[in-house]
């Protein structure tokens, strides 16, 4: 899909990832996680509970990709079931929307021990289940959750300063945000999470045009027109809070830190 002239979303000043075509062919969604659950392709096999394919509804347009498991989600083989998964349903309230709306996964489906970050072997694994999921889900819009996930698409990007933008990436909306686990941690964070999830309407917006461009005519022009703009225009010039937020975002760093063990351990990534 290309975007209509003058309607390109993309601002960037960087190139976004391409993604091929997955070479396994599960069928659907359920053979695929029966795949997941039985994975032996990487070494996290051998400490998971229960592998997490995710869940949520394969028709709502939006798949949200996390970074891993956590304790509480390799317990249940759920994701987000913990802490973090409850400050996403609030967020996600705010929209509104609820899980039954968003497909919800991480980019690699076992728990990584001490929830420390996936390594790239470990990620470069788990790749064509998720990119298997993006083909049988063709969502509207991905939103990333945090630093890996956004870097999975974005690899250029920084959090930091592409969080709560609406980006576009092969024909499709990408949406990275910050962790919800970050805003756990540091209040600055969640209120730009707070913030920036109330552009998910935009991005669907955004998304219906870009898929089909004719809709671009004489309604809602002045509502396009702000939407449309190159989104380095409609962010919000940073402030104190955010510069605050920035310089504490766990996740910018690949090094984890022992707070943030104790955090994973109690679900919130
Ligand atoms: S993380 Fe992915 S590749 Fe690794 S064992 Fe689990 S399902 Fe398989």
């Amino acid at each position: 899909m290309s975007s209509a002239p003058g309607h390109t979303l993309a601002t960037d000043r960087h190139t976004l990832t391409k993604t091929e075509p997955s070479k396994n062919r599960w069928n659907t969604l359920d053979e695929l996680a029966t795949a997941v659950s039985s994975c032996t392709n990487c070494a996290l096999h051998g400490t998971r509970t229960n592998a997490v394919p995710g869940s949520g509804s394969p028709s709502g347009g939006i798949l949200i990709i996390g970074e891993g498991p956590g304790f509480n989600e390799d317990q249940q083989g759920l994701p987000f079931v913990g802490r973090s998964g409850k400050l996403l349903d609030e967020l996600l309230a705010e929209v509104p929307l609820s899980r039954d709306d968003v497909f919800i996964t991480n980019v690699v489906k076992c728990r990584p021990p001490d929830n420390r970050d996936p390594l790239p072997d470990e990620v470069a694994a788990c790749r064509p289940y998720l990119e298997r999921q993006l083909e049988l889900l063709d969502p509207k819009v991905i939103v990333t959750l945090g630093r890996v996930s956004m870097l999975r698409y974005y690899p250029k990007g920084k959090i930091s300063e592409d969080h709560g933008k609406i980006l576009e990436w092969e024909g499709r909306i990408l949406f990275p945000l910050y962790h919800p686990a970050a805003g756990l941690r540091n209040p600055a964070i969640k209120r730009e999470l707070q913030k920036d999830v109330l552009k998910l309407p935009e991005a669907l917006r955004a998304s219906t045009r870009t898929t089909n461009p004719e809709i671009d005519t004489d309604t809602n022009s002045n509502e396009q027109e702000e939407s449309n703009r190159p989104s380095s225009q409609t962010a919000e010039a940073p402030n104190n809070n955010e510069a605050e937020a920035n310089k504490s975002e766990p996740l910018l760093t690949n090094e984890t830190t022992e707070k943030e063990k104790g955090d994973r351990q109690l679900g919130m990534f």
